[in-house]
């Protein structure tokens, strides 16, 4: 048989062979270093056979960034633990240990519980496994044979998983551990060269709370030390800008417990919200659109026209009023917008209609899911739907596609999209929806924006887009949405007299840019580490008087700064200005403005955060602020 290499030669193999084999015929040194095989872009263990004609590229130690190449480090990580763990736990029962994002985890079920210092000695653990070194090899066995084999060991979890595996059963052995595990997995253990613990955590078996709860070790593994390390300094960063930290820092927001998910903004906070606000309200304005306010809570019977009755409800807080009534607090603006539309009789003449409204909305997300500012039950968006006619849907995602990147390029950040299509438990037919699709990837295509697909992440009423950016770490973020709907006004009983006098339906786009003005909020927070640009600082100077005997001329020169409409502080003299200086800092103000004997409204001493020191007249420094404005 013959298998295609990257480069497109061919490469001739006996019948059966391997990714090993393969691996062998090209040389002895790609053979050591392979960890598996990319078959028709599908990976593949290195130990099973290829398909004649298949394209075949071997990745190797080399490899050491490729997100498959670490998903099989990883995983064999997770393996050693294991292995580590039933050593040092007699009674312990395995359950299962897949990779993740940045590393892998394994679960356990630990005669008495364990705590962080367990990590060590189990890291240990696997150093020694390491240095001794590990070969993993396969087999194939019968259900039977494996049942038989786990329940011979008293590992019940493994039991319960060859019950419910789909298709053949595979095990894989390295030293005295073996697994139940469908693979691939490394040829043996040289090429990890970096394992770290990184935490515990509680896990219910099967992810279902009413199963036992299980332990689960989390660690990563890296193809070298350095990456290991770089990968730490990265956490550490991000723990460092992490905004449920720096929130409480700056004094932006807290959370209680007596309403979970649920942000309480301080007066700094509420700058950064309105600063926001104030561009929603300007661009909106300036690009057409009409500011409406609608209900917070509806009756059931509304829920059940929107669909959200049947494929929403679980997400929603529900308002009991007497025995036939209940009330739902509106997850979204959607139905509140159909009702307003379907107040009139509406004319072509009146589209497109752009209905904005920024209303506080709930969903009654899972406790534990919830987190800080990006995963919350009390949620804002920057909510818009634009009700229009078929013919002018184009344009009007082009115009959402222009303000999009106008609101991100404020922030430089850039948007790449993920173009989801119909969902299993979709409303509408075929035709409408490779319609829907057809005109959202068009926009996608006319306007240039990256993208890859989600198949089947639509919503149930409509394809969508949704907007991802970058932060400053390197990390992805899902922000805004656009999506197109013909199903919801349909359900509304929703339409517009043509030109032709006769109905015709009417389609709605609904559009969220930031998002949420929570999330964006927690997002820039971390991207800008707190120190927020100028023009969204909570504080954007503090003027900090050397001694008392400054104090009059220091708030002069704030309160002018106020009348031009910047927001100023001062830091009356009650500590060292060695100390002010410092805290400014740390509360990362854009400016501070040091007043003392040498300095006069002609002479201003002006620091910049993480910058220089310059001296500058008032009317000079209040120019130069200008600039800094959006
Ligand atoms: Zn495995
Ligand atoms: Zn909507």
């Amino acid at each position: 048989m013959k298998v295609v290499l990257p480069d497109s030669s061919e490469l001739e193999l006996p019948d059966g062979a391997t990714g090993l084999d393969a691996a062998r015929a090209i040389g002895a040194k790609l053979a050591e270093q392979a960890v598996l095989v990319r078959a028709d872009g599908g990976v593949q263990d290195l130990r099973l056979p290829l398909g004649d004609g298949e394209r075949v590229q071997i990745l190797t130690t080399r490899d050491k960034d490729d997100p498959d190449a670490l998903a099989v480090l990883r995983h064999s990580s997770a393996h050693l633990l294991a292995e580590a763990v039933r050593r040092l736990y007699p009674g312990v029962k395995v359950a299962i240990g897949p990779p993740i994002e940045n590393g892998f985890y394994y679960d356990f079920d630990f005669p008495a519980p364990i705590n962080e210092d367990d990590l060590e000695r189990i890291e240990a653990e696997i150093n020694r496994e390491l240095k001794e070194g590990r070969a993993w090899t396969r087999e194939e066995i019968s259900r039977d044979q494996a049942v038989a084999r786990f329940e011979a060991e008293d590992e019940p979890y493994k039991v319960e998983l060859v019950g419910t595996a789909e298709g053949g059963i595979s095990l894989y052995t390295q030293g005295d551990f073996t697994d139940l595990c469908r693979g691939p997995h490394l040829q043996n253990s040289k090429p990890i060269k970096a394992v770290k613990l990184t935490g515990l955590a509680g896990a219910y078996w099967r992810g279902d709370s009413s199963q036992p709860q299980l332990t689960r070790i989390y660690g990563t593994a890296f193809y070298s030390k350095d990456d290991l390390d770089a990968h730490l300094e990265r956490l550490e960063e991000a723990k460092r800008r992490d905004h449920r930290r720096l929130g409480v820092q700056l004094d932006l927001f807290h959370f209680d417990e007596h309403s979970p998910g649920s942000p309480f903004w301080h007066p700094k906070g509420m700058v950064v919200f309105n600063e926001l606000e104030a561009i929603r309200r300007r661009e909106n304005e300036r690009r057409g659109y009409l500011e409406v306010k609608t209900p917070l809570i509806y009756d059931k019977a509304l829920w059940e026209t929107s669909g959200h009755w049947e494929k929403f409800r679980e997400n929603m807080f529900l308002i009991p009023i007497d025995d036939e009534h209940v009330y739902g607090i509106k997850p979204m603006n959607c139905p509140g917008h159909m009702l307003l539309f379907g107040s009139a009789l509406r004319s072509y003449r009146d589209l497109p209609i752009r209905y904005a409204e920024a209303a506080p909305l709930h969903r009654n997300e899972l406790a534990g899911a919830l987190h800080g500012l990006t995963r919350v039950r009390f949620v804002t968006q920057d909510d818009a739907h634009i009700f229009c006619t078929a013919e002018q849907i184009p344009a009007e995602l082009d115009a959402c596609i222009d303000y999009l990147r106008y609101l991100y390029g404020l922030f430089g950040l850039e948007a790449r999209a993920e173009f989801s299509t119909r969902p299993d438990n979709k409303l509408g037919t075929d035709d409408e929806w490779d319609f829907s699709e057809g005109e959202l990837q068009a926009a996608l295509e006319r306007n240039r924006i990256a993208y890859v697909l989600g198949e089947g992440e639509g919503s149930f009423y409509g394809p969508k887009i949704d907007l991802h950016i970058t932060d400053a770490l390197g990390r992805s973020w899902q922000l805004g949405t656009i999506q197109l709907d013909r199903q919801m006004p349909a359900r509304f009983g929703l339409t517009y007299m043509g030109p032709d006098n006769a109905e015709h339906a009417v389609f709605v786009i609904h559009r969220a840019l930031f998002g949420s003005f929570e999330r964006f909020i927690g997002i820039l927070t971390e991207h800008y580490g707190g120190a927020f640009p100028f023009w969204l600082a909570p504080i954007q100077v503090r003027v900090l008087p050397v001694g008392e005997a400054h104090g009059e001329a220091a708030a002069s020169v704030a309160a002018r700064l106020g009348e031009a409409g910047f927001r100023a502080d001062v830091g009356e003299a009650t500590e060292t200005i060695g100390k002010r200086i410092r805290s400014a800092e740390l509360e990362k103000i854009p400016f501070v403005v040091v007043y003392g004997d040498r300095e006069s409204d002609e002479s201003l001493a002006v620091r910049e955060h993480g910058g220089g020191q310059e001296t500058l007249g008032l009317m000079d420094f209040i120019a130069k602020l200008a600039t800094l404005e959006t």
